[in-house]
């Protein structure tokens, strides 16, 4: 079913997505604090608007896609924001990654307006985002979930109802847990290969079909081995993710070492200057401690 959907946040995932909506024969209506992000979007037919306010104002189903909590809270409830222009019955989906303490205070306050809310965060990167085929975890109502099939399947493939508000956000934040992890691993074992002397595109070509094989080595070894820091998820998100993980953890009585030992090499690649740049970076630490 098309429908009239709105889009805020039209970054590195947020572009992709609409576009992909905009594909999927949906009517796109657009706001972003970047006025370039906008005009490329309203170039491939999507119409402006000047705040949230009049995306609400526009839209039955409005998607934010927004970098942190405090992004999403502006947008969604401050001034000028979706709840001051949603009409009663529209459904506002975030698929940013945030807390799930935010998300499900958002939900509340979208309930009393009459509007209906899911958490909706992804994983798969900006290749996904463009292929169409990330995977979406959602917090919410069945109901709410049901109303939106056609617009949570322009974006994604593998769409899962994990539980009430709150639930998607909290997916996400276990996927980031075993993405990062993943990388440091892998890290460390690159970096043992290359110091003893191994052809690591070899090693790579070797250890990809068995047991070691995963999305994220295929995703992150070759960008590796190409010195291709580029961001498609920056140091910087990952940073925010993996925090919010430890304060999450924390609150609810479960230590987590493996993460907070990712927390601090994240900082050191900040001390380092590398926050803006991809998580595979994550290699060029141990590479500093191993000296290769
Ligand atoms: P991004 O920084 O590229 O894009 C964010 C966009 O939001 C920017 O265009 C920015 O101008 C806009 N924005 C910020 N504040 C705004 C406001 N108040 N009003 C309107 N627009 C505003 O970020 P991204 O990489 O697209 O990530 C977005 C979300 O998706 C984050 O929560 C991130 O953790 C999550 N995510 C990212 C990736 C990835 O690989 N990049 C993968 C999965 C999930």
């Amino acid at each position: 079913m098309e429908r009239k959907v709105g889009f805020i946040g039209l970054g590195i995932m947020g572009k992709p997505m609409s576009l992909n909506l905009m594909k999927a024969g949906h009517t796109l209506t657009v706001f972003d604090l970047n006025q370039e992000a906008v005009n490329s979007l309203v170039e491939t037919g999507a119409t402006a608007a000047s705040s949230p306010k009049e995306v609400a104002e526009n839209s039955d189903v409005i998607i934010t896609m927004l970098p942190a909590s405090h992004h999403v809270k502006a947008v969604v409830s401050g001034e000028k924001g979706i709840l001051e222009g949603a009409k009663e019955g529209s459904v506002i989906i975030d698929m940013s990654s945030i807390t799930p303490e935010v998300s499900r205070e958002l939900a509340e306050e979208a309930a009393k307006k009459g509007v209906g809310m899911l958490d909706a965060p992804v994983s798969g990167g900006e290749p996904k985002a463009i292929d169409g085929t990330l995977a979406i975890m959602v917090g919410g109502k069945e109901e709410v979930f049901e109303s939106v099939q056609s617009v949570l399947y322009g974006m994604g493939k593998d769409v899962t109802l994990v539980g009430d508000n709150g639930c998607g956000v909290t997916a996400k934040l276990a996927n980031q847990i075993i993405v990062n992890l993943n990388i440091a691993a892998m890290s460390e074992a690159l970096v043992l290969a290359a110091k003893a002397g191994i052809n690591v595109e070899k090693m790579y070509q070797a250890i990809r079909g068995g047991l070691a094989g995963s999305a994220v080595l295929d995703a992150k070894v070759p960008m590796i081995l190409d010195r291709n820091f580029v961001a498609g998820g920056s140091i910087a998100i990952n940073m925010k993710d993996i925090t919010n993980v430890m304060d999450t953890a924390h609150e609810i009585g479960v230590p987590l070492p493996l993460s907070s030992q990712l927390l601090e090499i994240f900082h050191a690649l900040k001390v380092d200057g590398k926050i803006k740049d991809d998580h595979g970076s994550i290699v060029r630490y141990y590479e500093k401690l191993a000296n290769v």
